[in-house]
């Protein structure tokens, strides 16, 4: 007895081969197979008579085999399936191409629907290569209806999936349906049962907009659910507080060499006033490069240490802890703060080095160590803090939860989680806000500071990449450097680091035979790109040929021009995201945009740009253009094509946030819900 928890491969269709491609799409039963849904329709559903077929049309027709051979082409090497198909009012042809085993399956006389695009040649009318269903019941599945069309990759045709699912929709009638019963009369949702059913194989246009509907609503309602509760589980945890000290702050911002933003003042407000509760802080802090998120974390560690407690900064690799430390101390000179640097390779106690690694372990211990920097050395089990009141991350996506959660382990208070402040330079959509970081406060740095000078973006034509090589020698010849960024191509490292090494080898023997030139790609190794990264900041090369691999927030104050190739396979966040590696300093930089692509679409998208410097209109953008897949990080989520589809619908993320926010104040969850509720869980990721 096949049921909803049978696992695929006791299907008799399903053979080893088709077993794995099923398993590497993550569908391992049943009920798996009826949660992969399609992502359109071919409208099958009205049968046309033959001799009202139309050049070009995609139309069905219903009729008999008259006539069926295959035929060998010599020349080119292959099978041509060619048949005569009848109906009342005449006849058509239609080809196959290698595809043999149509001849046996459509013998003469076979009554049949055929599918197809009608193309005129040789002065006739055929049907080319058209899907074809035996007409045996009543019931059909691949045509002369609405027929579903799912993403054909892993090596599954739309047909296979149709012909795998359609015998077993029946099963469908005995899901649970996990939503509470409230939910779904207050949105006018349908069954669990019936919207898988309808999303399959609905009747109607309508029918199926009313299952997507549905079926949208639980993955958003799901996400809104996991993340309320973990806000609400956050709420419960103890946290040490740290009083504000008017006075402390207020001498330390007098004694910055700028006069803060408006938004860094309100930044560390709101930080100081989560520092000040009892109950852990979880926040973003969400400013563009040079927004100036640093003096913000100094200002929270700094009160930290005030009140006699610790607190660490982890930053995803060498440079940029090594980075973070130089900047702390200057910014910090005038406290007393002992701050402590802690990498794999180096570690240091204000400006001097100490005697050992094991030294500055033990004043960690000891609670001698106020700002402790680093990487993840940080979390390695043998550093523990005295009193660690205060973790800030950069960049917090590349660090998982559970890294996250050894930070805390490490702390000698027991019952406390630290305070967590998060910075990241990828601006976040209001959207994303409001859903997937739903459990964290966001502040937002969205000015620059003054005085900073906007990058000059231009759009190159490809006259003028002379000229703008010509300039490049010009701005060297000043000690300037450059960056080189190399297309996208379809997510294969071994293609891009092809196509960084082509450009290499033409900017270095052809362009700049007298410049020094460095390279950088995925496929190297961690230590290796630092140390590139590294060997570019000291200037020993006048450019950089990457891929986008190249490292976020690394200061390289010299760089003054970005040259971006393939600029259309980019996001426009990604873009301005390069943009931000040049300008950081008080010089002017340009970045100059070179596509192949003259599309209407691509170029309104690159001049948008050209003529914005704001990360998080960019980021908006992108999100309306192109969807979330283009917001960085989004694809590691793992998320369902029907919820990155949805995320940048704000009024059904509204609705789903009332309807989770409701689930929780009212208690609704049952069983089925919370078992759902910890798959969804187990599938998707959100860091
Ligand atoms: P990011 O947000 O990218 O981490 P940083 O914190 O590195 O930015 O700041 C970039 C630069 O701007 C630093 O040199 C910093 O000293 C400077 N800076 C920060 N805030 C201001 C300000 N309000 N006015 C002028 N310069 C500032
Ligand atoms: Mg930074």
């Amino acid at each position: 007895m096949i049921s909803l928890e049978s696992p695929i491969s006791d299907l008799n269709k399903v053979g080893p081969r088709y077993l794995k491609r099923l398993h590497s799409l993550g569908l391992k039963t049943v009920a798996d197979l009826f949660f992969h849904f399609p992502y359109r329709y071919d409208d099958f559903s009205q049968i046309v008579a033959i001799a009202d077929l139309k050049e070009g049309q995609t139309a069905a027709i219903c009729g008999k085999v008259a006539e069926i051979a295959n035929i060998r082409t010599w020349k080119k090497r292959m099978n041509i399936t060619e048949a005569l198909i009848k109906d009342k009012s005449g006849s058509i042809k239609a080809i196959w191409f290698n595809q043999p085993y149509i001849a046996d399956s459509l013998k003469k006389d076979t009554q049949a629907n055929f599918c197809g695009k009608v193309t005129f040649a040789k002065n006739v009318l055929s049907l080319s290569n058209p899907i074809y269903e035996i007409l045996r019941q009543n019931e059909t599945t691949h045509t002369g209806r609405l027929v579903p069309v799912y993403h054909e990759t892993a090596g599954l045709s739309s047909r296979y999936l149709r012909f795998l699912i359609k015998p077993l929709i029946y099963l469908a009638d005995g899901l649970d349906d996990y939503l509470p019963s409230a939910i779904k009369k207050e949105y006018g949702l349908i069954d669990l049962s019936r919207a898988v059913k309808s999303i399959h194989f609905p009747g109607s246009i309508t029918e199926s907009d009313t299952a997507r509907f549905r079926l949208s609503f639980d993955e958003l309602y799901l996400i809104q659910l996991m993340v309320l509760k973990k806000r609400q589980a956050l709420k419960l945890k103890k946290a040490l507080a740290v009083p504000f000290n008017q006075k402390l702050i207020k001498d330390f911002v007098k004694s910055l060499p700028f006069k803060l933003t408006n938004d860094q003042r309100i930044a560390a407000w709101e930080i100081f006033l989560d520092l000040s509760k009892e109950r852990p802080m979880n926040r973003l802090l969400d400013g563009d490069v040079g927004s100036g998120k640093t003096v913000v974390a100094a200002m929270a560690a700094l009160a930290v240490a005030d009140a006699g407690f610790q607190a660490a900064l982890m930053a995803p690799t060498e440079i940029l802890a090594k980075q973070h430390f130089q900047t702390l101390k200057t910014l910090l000179k005038e406290s007393s703060l002992r701050i402590g640097l802690l990498t794999s390779l180096d570690y240091r106690v204000n400006k001097r080095k100490i005697p050992s690694k094991a030294a500055l372990k033990k004043q960690i211990a000891q609670g001698k160590i106020d700002l402790l920097i680093g990487t993840h050395a940080l979390i390695q089990k043998d550093v523990v803090f005295n009193k660690l009141v205060l973790a800030i991350v950069d960049e917090q996506h590349r660090f998982g939860i559970k890294q996250r959660a050894s930070l805390v382990k490490s702390s000698n208070l027991n019952d406390y989680l630290p305070h967590l402040l998060s910075m990241t330079a990828t601006p976040i959509p209001r959207t994303l806000a409001l859903t997937i970081y739903g459990d964290l406060d966001i502040s937002l740095l969205k000015q620059m500071p003054k005085g900073r000078k906007p990058v000059i973006t231009k759009l190159v034509a490809p006259a003028n990449r002379q000229k703008a090589y010509d300039f490049i020698k010009e701005q060297v010849k000043d000690k300037k450097q450059v960056f080189v960024i190399c297309p996208l191509i379809d997510q294969s490292e071994k293609l891009e680091v092809k196509s960084v090494t082509e450009e290499y080898e033409k900017l270095n023997n052809e362009v700049f035979p007298d410049l020094k030139i460095l390279m950088l790609h995925g496929k190297l190794k961690p230590k290796e790109k630092e140390k590139i990264m590294l060997d570019f900041k000291n200037q020993k090369a006048a450019i950089l040929v990457s891929t986008s691999v190249v490292e976020v927030g690394v200061d390289i104050p010299n760089a003054a021009i970005m040259m971006i190739e393939g600029a259309d396979r980019f996001g426009l966040a990604q873009l301005h995201q390069f943009r931000g590696r040049v300008g950081r300093s008080n010089d002017q930089a340009w970045c100059f945009l070179f596509t192949d692509s003259y599309t209407a679409k691509t170029q309104k998208r690159l001049k948008a740009i050209v003529g914005c410097h704001n990360g998080f209109d960019l980021a908006e953008k992108d999100l309306s253009i192109r969807g979330p897949g283009q917001i960085s990080g989004t694809r590691q989520w793992g998320l369902p094509d029907l919820t990155m589809a949805s995320l940048s619908d704000i009024g059904l993320l509204k609705l789903t946030r009332a309807a989770a926010q409701k689930t929780i104040t009212e208690n609704l969850f049952d069983l089925p819900l919370s078992n759902r509720l910890k798959l969804f869980n187990k599938q998707i990721h959100l860091e």
